[in-house]
């Protein structure tokens, strides 16, 4: 079992020439509605990678909560802790120019009241507990208070949570720039640049007291982190290269791969091999544009 706290949203996207500047009124030439938020993406990874799913977020009571929670729906995330809230559904309003450069504003809504509260009020979580960072910091902490297995953090955006909190992540998934934002927040007397040296990275966080550590690094595939099983022992580091794929979009790869990597260690995979599974998931996620609408629906290829 996987329990999914976070952020779901409509991602509202108009494909036009040009962006318009400050002030001016271009003509778009299409729009098109899809379920986003890094929350519901990853429920809906961690369902399609095989493990019984329930996503727990917020939701406002409008037509957009449909599109919001449609493919979690269809797919059999349970979706019963689900809160309808009296803000709106959460928006993502995306403009993409001819030349794939975008710009984009989220409305929170219904997502900022996923605090300490909501999420206590929502009772036990069950499972594997995996977190991102676009719910408010009081409800991932109750959340982490409240799981009673590991806890997988993809702190997306890096937002500040206590040093306790950090320690808790088993693993922490992060991308190279949000590793180096985490590092930052557990030590921010260090003040390094790593330019590519990212393994050290992934030790440092290691050293720093988190248990394990995934930093992703996009076409160049994966770092594994956990401590050195020896006495005395340091980090472990171990790449994971990606498959050599033909990548068309991008989007919604780190869910897919966090969804994926929380699906197999609940099926009892340890963290290289579950790490592997998700790599290949995600890999099939960028040769097909969307970010749910890219997840394979059946793992036949994986
Ligand atoms: P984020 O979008 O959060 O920065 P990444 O770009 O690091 O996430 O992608 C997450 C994972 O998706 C990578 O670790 C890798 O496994 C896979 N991935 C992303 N881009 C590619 C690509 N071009 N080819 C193969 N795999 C990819």
């Amino acid at each position: 079992q996987v329990t999914i706290v976070g952020s779901s949203n409509v991602d509202i996207t108009a494909l036009m020439a040009r962006l318009p500047g400050p002030g001016e009124t271009v003509l778009a030439d299409s729009y098109q509605l899809s379920p986003g938020g890094k929350g519901a993406n990853q429920a809906l990874a961690a369902q399609l990678a095989g493990a019984a799913t329930e996503f727990i977020g917020a939701v406002g009571k409008d037509s957009h909560s449909e599109v919001a929670l449609g493919q979690l729906d269809g797919a059999g995330v349970k979706l019963d802790r689900v809160a309808r809230s009296s803000q709106p559904t959460g928006v993502a309003i995306i403009q993409v120019d001819s030349g794939a450069e975008n710009s984009i504003a989220v409305v929170s809504g219904a997502n900022s009241t996923m605090t300490d509260q909501a999420v206590k009020a929502a009772g036990a979580i069950d499972g594997i507990l995996v977190l991102q960072g676009e719910i408010p910091a009081s409800g991932i902490k109750a959340a982490m208070d409240a799981a009673t297995d590991r806890i997988v953090l993809n702190l997306a955006p890096v937002i500040e949570l206590d040093r306790d909190y950090l320690l808790k992540a088993n693993p922490l998934v992060v991308n190279e720039h949000e590793a180096e934002a985490v590092l930052h927040q557990l030590n921010p007397h260090l003040g390094l640049r790593f330019n590519g040296r990212y393994e050290r990275l992934a030790a440092m966080l290691i050293e720093e007291g988190i248990t394990s550590v995934v930093i992703t690094l996009g076409a160049s595939g994966c770092l594994v982190a956990d401590k050195f099983p020896a006495e005395n022992g340091g980090a472990q580091v171990r790449p994971l290269p990606a498959a050599k794929v033909k990548a068309v979009d991008t989007t919604g790869a780190g869910d897919a791969f966090t969804g994926a990597l929380a699906a197999r260690l609940a099926n009892g995979e340890d963290l290289v091999q579950a790490a592997e599974f998700a790599g290949k998931f995600a890999a099939l996620t960028v040769q097909a544009h969307g970010a749910q609408a890219s997840y394979p629906r059946s793992l036949e290829n994986l």
